[in-house]
C-alpha cells in the first residue's frame, strides 16, 4: 500500500516484567529498521519495519517520523490516519496521549499534543490569505456502537457519507478550535469523559477503540479544500483465551477481534489493490474501518505504530502484533 508507514515500538520494561525476568528482553536490534525476535520456544525470526523505536526512544522521534509527514499532507487537503495497535499495556495510549495531553513535560508529550502543535504551527506559518477552520470530534467504538466522547448521551451514532465531508459520524459533536491550547483543552475533556463512560458502562478503555478526528477546512478566495486526520488508539489486540474470558468479556473480545481483522483485511486489500486494482476493499465490515474509509487508501497517508512489550513474558502477543504490522506492509 503506497503512503503507508509501519513502525514497531518497544516500551521500557515495567517493574512486574523486571521482577519476573530481570532485564532480559525478547528482541535483539540489528539496526533502526530491523531486529531479531526470540519467541517463547527460543525460536528466532527477523523483522523489518520502516522504523523501530526501541526501549528508551523519544516521543519526539515517533512524532517526527510517523506523524509529521501525515500532518503536512492533511494541511494540503490529503487525508491521513495514525493508528496505534497492540495488546493492552503495550503503550498505545501512552504513545497517543502521553502521561496527559495538557501539562506533560516536553519530553513525555504524546503524539496528540505534538500533532495539535504541529498542525497549528503550519497553519500559523501559511499565507494570511487562506482561512483555516479546524473542527475536532472524539468518538469511542465499543461493541460496534459509536459513542460521542464530547456528549455521552449520544451513544449510538450512525456513519454517513456526503460530498463535503466524505465519510462522517452523523450528529457527532464538533468543536471548532482556533489554537493549540483550545484543542488540547477539548481533547482533555474528551479523555476525561472516556473514564466517566467506562464507569457508567462497567467497561475498560482497553476494550474500545478511541478515535480523535480533526477536520481541517481551508478557504482561499472562492476555493475550498478540506483534509481529515484521524488518530486511533485501538482496543487491546490480545487473544480472548489468555484472559480465560467468559460471557460479556468474551463477547467484547470477539467483537474486537472482528474489527481488528477487518482493519487488517482492509489494509491488505489496499496493498494488493495497488498491484491488481479493481479489488473490493471491505470497509463496511466494521464501524472502525467504515469511519476510517477515506483516511485509508487513495492518496491518504497512513501510519501504523505496532506497540509491544519487550519482555519474554509477553512474547506471544508481541509476535502477533509484529505479524499484524508486517502483513500490513
Ligand atoms: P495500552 O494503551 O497499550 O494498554 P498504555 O499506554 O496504557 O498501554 O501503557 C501501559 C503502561 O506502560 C502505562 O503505565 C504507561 O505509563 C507505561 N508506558 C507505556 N509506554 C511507555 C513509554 N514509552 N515510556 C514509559 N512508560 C510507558
Ligand atoms: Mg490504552
Amino acid at each position: 500500500m503506497p503512503n503507508l508507514r509501519v513502525c514497531a515500538l518497544f516500551r521500557p520494561l515495567n517493574s512486574k516484567e523486571k521482577s519476573d525476568h530481570g532485564d532480559s528482553v525478547c528482541i535483539r536490534a540489528i539496526d533502526s529498521e530491523s531486529f531479531i525476535f526470540k519467541d517463547e520456544k527460543e525460536e528466532e525470526s527477523e523483522f523489518q519495519f520502516d522504523k523501530v523505536f526501541y526501549q528508551g526512544s523519544e516521543q519526539a522521534d515517533i512524532y517526527e517520523f510517523l506523524a509529521f509527514p501525515v500532518i503536512e499532507g492533511v494541511v494540503k487537503g490529503v487525508n491521513g490516519a495514525i493508528i496505534t495497535y497492540g495488546q493492552t499495556g503495550a503503550g498505545k495510549t501512552y504513545s497517543m496521549e502521553g502521561p496527559s495531553v495538557i501539562d506533560s513535560d516536553e519530553k513525555k508529550k504524546g503524539l496528540l499534543s505534538r500533532v495539535v502543535d504541529g498542525l497549528f504551527n503550519i497553519i500559523k506559518q501559511s499565507d494570511e490569505m487562506t482561512k483555516y477552520t479546524v473542527k475536532l470530534s472524539m468518538v469511542e467504538i465499543y461493541m460496534e456502537r459509536v459513542r460521542d466522547l464530547f456528549d455521552l448521551s449520544k451513544d449510538n451514532l450512525q456513519i454517513k457519507e456526503n460530498k463535503v465531508q466524505g465519510i462522517y459520524v452523523s450528529g457527532v459533536t464538533e468543536i471548532c478550535v482556533t489554537d493549540s491550547a483550545e484543542a488540547l483543552r477539548s481533547l482533555s475533556r474528551g479523555i476525561a469523559n472516556k473514564a466517566v463512560g467506562e464507569t457508567q458502562m462497567n467497561m475498560a478503555s482497553s476494550r474500545s477503540h478511541c478515535m480523535y478526528i480533526f477536520f481541517i477546512q481551508q478557504e482561499l478566495k472562492k476555493e475550498k479544500k478540506s483534509g481529515k486526520l484521524i488518530l486511533v488508539d485501538l482496543a487491546g489486540s490480545e487473544k480472548a483465551e489468555k484472559t480465560r474470558a467468559e460471557g460479556k468479556v468474551f463477547e467484547e473480545a470477539k467483537t474486537i477481534n472482528k474489527s481488528l481483522s477487518a482493519l487488517g483485511n482492509v489494509i491488505n486489500a489496499l496493498t494488493c489493490a495497488s498491484q491488481a486494482k479493481a479489488n473490493h476493499i471491505p470497509y463496511r465490515d466494521s464501524k472502525l474501518t467504515r469511519i476510517l474509509q477515506d483516511a485509508l487508501g487513495g492518496n491518504s497517508q497512513t501510519a501504523l505504530l505496532c506497540c509491544c512489550s519487550p519482555s519474554p513474558s509477553n512474547a506471544p502477543e508481541s509476535l502477533s502484533t509484529l505479524r499484524f504490522g508486517t502483513r500490513a506492509k
